[in-house]
C-alpha cells in the first residue's frame, strides 16, 4: 500500500510503498476512501510532541471500507463502510463495563502499536508504526475490530471521516462530556478543527450565547456561521473581560480547544459560578496552569478534561451519522479543503498558517 510515512520530526513526510501484513486475530483490513488531517498529527510531525515512535504512519480521523477481516471478528465484513477510531476497546476491562470505553485500560497510547503490542507495517524490513492506532494517511490499513465502526453505506466517506476525531471530540465535549442544557451560556477557547464543532455542538443543544475566541478573524467568521452568537477577537480584546460582559455572571460552561495552557487559565477565570470548564485541547509535555484556587472553591468551580468527547464508539459515531443525515450535523461547512496523498506536507503548512477549518485527504 502506499502511505505517507513521517521518520523524523521536523522533516516532511514522504509517500513510500508500505509492506503491509494481512489482518490477524481480531483485526479487519480497511481500504481508505478519506483521512482528515488533524492537529494532534501535526505536532508528531513538528516535534511539540515528543516520545513519539518512528517511523510512522500518523493519520486518527479516517474512513474506508473493509477489504478482510482477520480471524474471530464478529462485527464486521468485507464491504462494510466504516469510520476509523484511534481508541481501540477491550469491552472487557473497568472503564469498558462501567460505560466509559474512551478510558479503556487496554490501549497502548502513543506508543504507534496496535492493541497487541505489534505493528502490521513494514519497509525494508523494519517497523512501521501506527498513529493513533489508526494510521489512516495510508491507502490501506489494519486496524483492531473496536477501531472500526460501520456506519450506514449512504454516508458520504470524506465527510464521515471527520466524525472519527475531530467531530466526536468536539460535539461529544458538549453533549456528552459537559451535558450542555439548553439555554446554558459557553464559550470556546479556539475555533479550529475542535473548537468548531464544539461551537456547533452548543448549537445543536440550544446553549446560548455561545461565545468564540480565536485571534484569527477567518475562524472567527467560520464559528459565527456554525452558530457562535458572539466572537471575540482575543488579540485584540480582552477575553475573559469580554465573556463577563456578555454573559453578566461568567459563562455556565468554558472549553478550551488549544492546546495552551494559558488559555485553561482565562476558561478557568471567565467561569461562573457553578461553572464548568471542558479541558480538550492537549498542550506540549510539561506545561503547568496557574489556578487562582480560592473562586473554584467558594464558586463550586468544576475544571474537567474531555478525551474523544467521551465517545461510545459503537453508539456514538453512527449517532453522528444519523445526525448529518438529519441536517442537524453540518461537516461540509468544515472542510476546507481536499488533498492527495502526496499533498500532506502541503496540508500541514495551511494548517500550521490557520489556513485550514479542516483539509482532507481523499484517496
Ligand atoms: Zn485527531
Ligand atoms: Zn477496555
Amino acid at each position: 500500500m502506499r502511505a505517507s510515512v513521517l521518520f523524523e520530526p521536523r522533516t516532511p513526510l514522504k509517500v513510500e510503498e508500505v509492506e503491509l501484513e494481512a489482518p490477524r486475530e481480531g483485526e479487519v483490513l480497511v481500504r481508505m476512501a478519506a483521512s482528515g488531517v488533524c492537529h494532534s498529527c501535526l505536532h508528531a510531525a513538528d516535534g511539540s510532541w515528543t516520545g513519539v515512535p518512528m517511523p510512522i504512519v500518523l493519520g486518527d480521523e479516517g474512513a474506508g471500507v473493509v477489504e478482510a477481516v482477520g480471524p474471530g471478528v464478529r462485527t464486521l465484513a468485507p464491504g462494510d463502510h466504516v469510520i476509523l477510531s484511534w481508541a481501540p476497546t477491550c469491552g472487557r476491562c473497568h472503564y469498558c463495563v462501567i460505560g466509559r470505553p474512551n478510558l479503556c485500560e487496554r490501549r497502548l497510547p502513543g506508543r504507534g502499536l496496535l492493541p497487541d503490542g505489534t505493528t502490521r507495517m513494514s519497509l525494508g524490513g523494519k517497523p512501521v508504526h501506527h498513529y493513533g492506532h489508526v494510521a489512516t494517511y495510508a491507502s490501506r490499513t489494519v486496524v483492531h475490530e473496536s477501531s472500526a465502526i460501520a456506519i450506514d453505506a449512504r454516508m458520504p466517506l470524506d465527510r464521515a471521516a471527520l466524525i472519527g476525531c475531530s467531530v466526536m471530540t468536539g460535539v461529544g465535549a458538549v453533549i456528552n462530556t459537559a451535558a450542555v442544557p439548553a439555554g446554558a451560556s459557553m464559550a470556546v477557547f479556539g475555533a479550529g478543527g475542535i473548537g468548531l464543532n464544539v461551537v456547533q455542538g452548543g448549537a445543536m443543544v440550544a446553549a446560548h450565547p455561545i461565545i468564540a475566541v480565536d485571534v484569527k478573524t477567518a475562524k472567527l467568521d467560520q464559528a459565527r456561521a456554525l452558530g457562535a452568537t458572539h466572537a471575540i477577537d482575543g488579540s485584540r480584546d480582552d477575553a475573559v473581560a469580554e465573556i463577563r460582559r456578555i454573559t453578566t455572571r461568567g459563562a455556565d460552561f468554558t472549553f478550551v480547544a488549544v492546546g495552551d495552557a494559558r488559555a485553561v487559565g482565562q476558561a478557568a477565570e471567565a467561569l461562573a459560578p457553578g461553572g464548568t470548564c471542558i479541558v480538550i485541547g492537549v498542550p506540549a509535555a510539561g506545561q503547568m496552569v496557574p489556578l487562582d484556587v480560592r473562586p473554584l472553591v467558594t464558586g463550586e468551580r468544576v475544571i474537567r478534561g474531555s478525551s474523544y468527547g467521551s465517545a461510545r464508539t459503537r453508539e456514538d459515531l453512527p449517532r453522528m451519522v444519523a445526525l448529518y443525515q438529519a441536517g442537524k450535523l453540518r461537516i461540509d461547512e468544515l472542510i476546507t479543503k481536499r488533498y492527495g496523498l502526496e499533498d500532506a506536507n502541503e496540508a500541514f503548512r495551511a494548517l500550521a498558517a490557520g489556513e485550514l477549518a479542516r483539509g482532507v485527504i481523499v484517496f
